[in-house]
Formats: C-alpha cells, sequence, structure tokens
C-alpha cells in the first residue's frame, strides 16, 4: 500500500509562496497557484505556464509553474513524484 504523497505546498520564505485552490467546477481538483505571479493563471490544464497534473488518493492535483521562476530559489518540490 503504497501511501501517495501530496506535492510539498512548503511556505517558501524567498519567495512570495503558493496558494492552494480548490478548482471552481472539479470539486475533486486543488490547484497550487503562485502567489502574486508576474502573469495571471487559469484554472485548467491550458494554463499557460503548463501546470503538471498530479493524482492523489482524493483527488487531482494541479501544480502550475510560477512565471516569476520562484521554484529556482525553492529548492523545492519532489517533481519526480508524478503517479
Ligand atoms: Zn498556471
Amino acid at each position: 500500500m503504497a501511501a501517495k504523497r501530496r506535492p510539498k505546498d512548503k511556505a517558501a520564505k524567498k519567495s512570495k509562496g503558493w496558494d492552494i485552490v480548490k478548482d471552481a467546477a472539479l470539486k475533486t481538483r486543488l490547484h497550487v497557484m503562485p502567489i502574486d505571479d508576474d502573469y495571471p493563471h487559469v484554472q485548467g490544464m491550458e494554463c499557460e505556464c503548463r501546470p503538471l497534473l498530479y493524482g492523489a488518493t482524493y483527488g487531482d492535483v494541479l501544480v502550475h509553474n510560477s512565471y516569476d521562476r520562484r521554484e529556482d530559489a525553492e529548492e523545492t518540490d519532489t517533481h519526480e513524484e508524478e503517479l
């Protein structure tokens, strides 16, 4: 029984951080979105940041990519945990 871990949403110290937002249409989907990013994001795969979709036990998590590249300063996110 592999317990799947959610992508970590570390409260970033150096960046403006990330927000977790429920999808307006898909109740089982969450979005991890950069706060106050250079450009706006839309809730969906069509977002121009080319978000990554992760499977989770209770639904989907769509992790957006920041336009200001705050990830680079964060040494984050085990993106290879994709199912
Ligand atoms: Zn996005």
